[in-house]
Order: C-alpha cells, then structure tokens, then sequence
C-alpha cells in the first residue's frame, strides 16, 4: 500500500475510534463506552501505526486506562510562538494530511504542557454541545482563548461574542405583543465555552475539561498534532447514510401519564421500549440520536431541534396514552398530514401501525391525523415524524401489558419493523 492510503487508513481508524465514544452522550455511561474505545485503539492502531509521519503520530493506548489519543507531547516547533491571526496564515501551519479531512468548519484548540496527554470527546448533542476532556496535564492553566473556531474564512478565538437583539412577536393566544430578547452570534459556530480543571490527588496531574456549545449538531472527529488538537465539524447527512432520531416522550420531573393504582409512570415505559429498541438498532448501520437513555428531564423544544438539526431519515415519539375513562384502549399512532423530504407521514404512520400489531396483541386503531399545532414536537419538525401512543395506562388490560420487560421487547421488535419499512419503502437515494 502506498504511504498516502496508509496514512489515511490510520486517520480514518482515529476517526472511528471517536465514533464510538460518540456513541453516547450519556456522562453516567462514560467511562464503560471510553474503556471499549481503548480497546478499540489498541487493536486498531497497531497495523496503521507505522504510516504516521514521527511528527503526527498518534500512541496506541495498549497499556489500558481512559487512552484515546495520547500523544507524545508537545515540543517547540517553528510555529509554535507564532499567534494565531486568520484563517489563511493557520490553514498554512496545518500539516496537509490534517487539513484535507477537516473541510470548511472546524476547532482548533491549543494543547496543554504535559508528556502524555490523553483526550476523550463526548457528544452531548441534545445540548448542542461537546465536551472534551483532557488528562494528565502538568498545569491546570487553559481559558476559552485556547479555542478557536474556523467557518469558511472566518476565525473566532475565546469567549463567543454576541448582540442582543430586541423583536417583538405577537402572541397568539392574547393577541398582545412581547418583546422577546436572542442572542446573535453572527457566524460563531459556538455559543458558549467553559474550561474547568480537576487535578489527580496520586498523580497531581490535571484533567482539563472544555464544554463547548455550538451552534447545531455536527458529526466529530478528532485529530491532532504537536501543538493543536483539531476537530472537524461536518453535517450529519455527510458522514452517514441513514439517521433517526428516537425520542422516549417526558422523562426525569416529568412523569407524563400516571397509572390508576399510581404504580407505573409512562416516562419509564417509554424509556425501557426505547432501551430495548436500542439493542436491536445498535446491530444496524443508522446512525440514532436518543433525545435521552435514562430519567433525564428533557424539554420538548430540544427533541424536535435536534431532529432538525441532524436533518434525520424519520423521527419516532414514542409515548403511552391516558384517558379518565378506564375503557379506551389500544395503540395509536399520531401524525401530520405532510409530506416531508417526499416522505408522506400518513403512510410513515401505518406501516408502524400494521407493523406493530404483528407483534403486540393490544387493540390496533391504526393512523390518527393531528393538527400539528395541537402536538408541539409535531408542529415543531421539520422531517417526516409520527408519534406512537402504545396503549393506555388508564385501562388496565393496556397496562398490564405494557409493564412487563418482555412486552416492552415485543413493542420494541413491533417498532423496529417498522423503521426497517419505512427504509425500503422510502430508500435513501
Ligand atoms: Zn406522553
């Protein structure tokens, strides 16, 4: 092989190293998923090792712990001292094996002093946000003009600058106008940058942790050299083929429906179909943003932004309904009558339908169109998107059913089969 692929094999494979740590945005699961990424790293980097340039390379992190880059530290080179102007004179410095897989947008974020640094990304994207944490630094001296941000040919460097701007919007339902204050960033791609440091009590090395927000939702990954780590900020849509967002309706101080006898919250039925519906999805090739995987309290305007801001395939709300009477029963599934990216939802809609009721024995009440100002995720989206009512919690048949783990698997198989569907029926092209 020739050194070029070789050495793009090796980017590649650091690239999906990330990936995998991308994989949950979840801070409790953390540090389970970065243990497999070293895994990972340790048997991937190996065969790619010896292509990377001395200058770039990239340790394997065979010896265990938290690795996913670790690099051989920083050490003067001739444009170390040289500060950061624009976007042309910092585009020149970049090695160009580096500049080619990080296009238009991208950070740039100074190294800290110490020998063997070791970085790890977590995409926290229902926040729009990232978070990178690097260990084993010798100081724990970094601010947010460590940071800079490249948009085109624009380059921003520190705390993200912004002008507030006065509208007024009438409000719909008094007809008075308010006057409503946002915050304009101009072309920032971030919105915010916090750094803090925690030191080690054994070692007295420091863990660096930058929390950037940013302007939307991107696919990472992560390259270094000796002085700057490098993160390229790419669409979605450019880095995988198939994207769904799946979203446990309520969750964390929002209980949503409650059962008669008090015994059951539609939140945590809702979030087991959708933690079993996982397993079954992690097997696939889709990328899938959860708008949560545990008790978290999530509102409902950052599930339907962070279906639009990765532009997913489908967007599934899966969700429990209630009733005061005790006798209405039966799985629903809700939709706008719209077409979106040439996606009909009523037909999104009753394919879940038949397909969730080859693998659960509750009532089948097929599609139900809504007005989508009357659900807010609904009004709210801007990609093809049903809402699926399970059953209810007030008839106690629905809530016998659903409360127990092996149904909930059912409901998950019923649900996955019909993601599989609406893939072939409406293929990516
Ligand atoms: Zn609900």
């Amino acid at each position: 092989m020739d050194r070029a692929l070789l050495r793009k094999a090796a980017m590649q494979s650091v690239a999906l190293m990330i990936t995998v740590v991308l994989l949950s945005y979840s801070l409790n699961n953390y540090h389970t998923i970065v243990k497999a990424a070293s895994f990972l790293i340790g048997s991937e980097a190996v065969s790619t090792d010896a292509a990377i340039p001395d200058k770039y390379r990239t340790k394997a992190g065979n010896d265990g712990g938290t690795a996913l880059l670790s690099s051989e530290g920083n050490s003067p080179d001739a444009y170390a001292d040289i500060p950061i102007t624009d976007v042309s004179s910092l585009r020149l410095r970049i090695d160009e094996s580096i500049l080619d897989q990080l296009g238009e947008k991208f950070l740039v974020i100074k190294k800290p002093r110490g020998e063997k640094l070791e970085i790890s990304l977590t995409d926290l994207y229902v926040n729009h946000s990232i978070q990178l944490d690097i260990a084993d630094a010798s100081h724990p001296d970094m601010t947010s003009s460590m940071v800079y941000r490249v948009s085109g040919n624009e380059l921003y460097q520190g705390d993200p600058a912004y002008s507030e701007v006065i509208s007024s919007i009438e409000n719909g339902d008094t007809g008075e106008t308010e006057e409503v204050v946002t915050k304009d960033f101009g072309n920032d791609l971030s919105h915010g940058i916090t750094v803090t440091s925690q030191q080690d009590e054994n070692s007295k090395r420091y863990t660096l942790q930058f929390l950037i927000e940013l302007n939307t939702v991107y696919a990472y990954s992560v390259l270094e050299d000796l002085n700057y780590y490098y993160i390229s900020l790419k669409k979605p849509s450019e880095v995988y083929d198939k994207i769904l967002v799946i979203d446990p309706g309520h969750g964390g101080k929002d209980v949503g429906a409650i059962a008669k006898n008090d015994k059951a919250y539609e939140k945590d039925i809702n979030l087991g179909i959708v933690l079993e519906l996982k397993k079954l999805l992690d097997q696939e090739n889709i990328k899938v943003y959860y708008t949560r995987t545990q008790n978290d309290t999530v509102f409902l305007r950052p599930r339907s932004s962070l279906a639009n801001a990765v532009d997913c395939d489908f967007f599934v709300s899966i969700h429990c309904n209630s009733n005061a009477l005790s006798y209405p029963n039966g799985t629903e599934v809700l939709f706008s009558n719209s077409k979106v990216k040439e996606v009909s939802n009523k037909v999104l809609a009753n394919l879940f339908s038949e397909e969730l009721s080859r693998t659960i024995p509750l009532k089948k009440k097929g599609s139900i169109e809504k007005n989508p100002e009357d659900i807010f995720i609904m009004g709210q989206s801007k990609v093809p998107m049903i809402l699926i009512e399970v059953g209810y919690l007030s008839n106690s048949g629905d809530l016998n059913y659903l409360i127990e783990k092996d149904n909930q698997k059912a409901v998950a198989q019923g649900i996955f089969n019909g993601i599989m569907r609406a893939y072939e029926k409406f293929p990516k092209k």
